[in-house]
């Protein structure tokens, strides 16, 4: 068994890494400010060519695996991009699988360039107000009158909205009831028509460099040629993608953890009270290292489902886990690196209160700790579904 990364994944750390030092802290901290999109960022990565790191190179990309997607984003991330940076970007990595798996030829041409390029950016609008984290209970109706769809509902908490030319839609094409609930539901991949679409951006605690929006679609037409795959099987299709999903998520957390002890590390090096360095108290270094410990775990349990789905294994147990154990760790490691900075902690000048508020997207979304649970106690354990 290796455990070292390839002379590839090096590269591709390294080369990130390298493109990240050209946006420091100071930078994330006014994006978060402003509330701004970080456009020279996005485009720094475009040019490079990482956004189609997982598009298959018939159609622009890379053709890499997750695992390689995921060294990405941790390095990200760990720069101190946190999840303003990943978020930018993370649609466009993963998102439209479901084109790549299950979309025509003539949709994987269409829609797969524009993305790779950065020419084009998407939003995800599966969530909700009145469905939550029941995907299968969502109202948005999409009605077929001929060569097209007439879509009515609502969306909400849906990232990049404000920016997105596309959206990758979720909506009902049959009542509940007519067959089961997750029967009923189809993939659209169409534009963001704003005559048809009012997006209103939410206030939130983080990350306000990348919105996230109540959408209010209206008579939104969706031509035919814009379904992914069948009729019906939406959820399906949604499904497939959603363990990759769950290993960037957990490796953008595992980079917002390392990315804070670092900082307090440093800082407990150099600051001193009672006449020597905060940092050589075992009451400031242990936690660290219980952080340190915490994250290298998480980080290997993530590689491991990323391995895993790259080889066709079934990687649902390890992919949940390693959400569920990067997004603790790199919770304990921001609120660790916060009171080892003490009052300044809560200065945004050190930013580890920026990253304390970024990182409760990764321990809340796409999936909560709740839910990841009953699927390990269900799935792994063999016990009763509890919802
Ligand atoms: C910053 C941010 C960005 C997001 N971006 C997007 C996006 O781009 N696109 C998109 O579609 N969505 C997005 N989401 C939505 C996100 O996926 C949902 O918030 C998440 O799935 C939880 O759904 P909910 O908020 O409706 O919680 P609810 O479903 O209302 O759940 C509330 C709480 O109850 C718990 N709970 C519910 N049922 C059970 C049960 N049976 N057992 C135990 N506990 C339970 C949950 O675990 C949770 O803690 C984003 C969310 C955030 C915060």
């Amino acid at each position: 068994m290796d455990f070292s990364l390839t002379a590839e994944q090096t590269a591709i750390r390294e080369s990130i890494s390298g493109i990240c030092r050209r946006f420091d802290d100071a930078y994330w901290l006014a994006k978060d400010q402003e509330g701004t999109f970080p456009e020279d960022f996005y485009q720094a990565i475009a040019r490079d060519g990482w956004l189609g790191i997982c598009i298959p190179q018939n159609y622009g990309g890379s053709g890499l695996g997750v695992s390689e997607a995921a060294i990405m984003m941790q390095a990200i991330s760990e720069s101190g991009a946190g999840m303003s940076g990943c978020s930018a970007l993370h649609m466009n990595i993963f998102g439209l699988n479901p084109v790549v798996v299950f979309g025509t030829e003539d949709q994987k041409r269409r829609m797969l360039p524009p993305i790779v390029a950065g020419e084009e950016k998407a939003c995800f609008a599966v969530t909700e107000p009145d469905s939550g984290l029941n995907t299968a209970g969502l109202k948005t109706r999409a009605e077929r009158r001929g060569d097209r769809y007439i879509v009515n509902g609502q969306k909400v908490w849906i990232s990049t909205a404000k920016v997105a030319h596309k959206m990758l839609l979720l909506a009902r094409t049959a009542s509940v009831g007519e067959g089961d609930q997750k029967s009923g539901l189809s993939l659209f991949y169409t534009d963001l028509d704003r005559k048809h679409v009012v997006v209103r951006e939410l206030e939130k605690m983080g990350r306000k460099a990348v919105d996230s929006n109540e959408l209010f679609i209206d008579n939104l037409e969706v031509p035919l040629e814009d379904r992914i795959g069948e009729e019906g099987k939406g959820f399906e299709y949604i499904l497939h993608g959603m363990n990759p999903e769950r290993i960037l998520i957990a490796a953008e957390a595992v980079g917002l953890g390392f990315a804070a002890i670092a900082r307090a590390a440093n800082y407990a090096k150099t600051r001193i009270v009672f006449d020597r360095p905060i940092g050589q108290n075992q009451a400031i270094q242990h936690p660290l290292a219980k952080c340190w410990m915490a994250l290298e775990a998480a980080r290997l349990m993530l590689m491991s489902a990323a391995w895993q789905y790259d080889r066709g294994l079934p990687a649902g147990a390890a992919a949940n886990a390693s959400k569920y154990l990067a997004a603790e760790a790199a919770l304990e490691a921001c609120q660790t690196a916060v009171i080892t900075h003490g009052g300044f902690g809560y200065a945004r000048e050190f930013h580890v209160e920026r990253y304390l508020r970024e990182v409760f997207i990764p321990w809340i979304a796409p999936v909560s700790p709740h839910l990841i649970l009953s699927y390990i106690a269900e799935r792994v354990l063999g016990l009763p579904k509890s919802y």
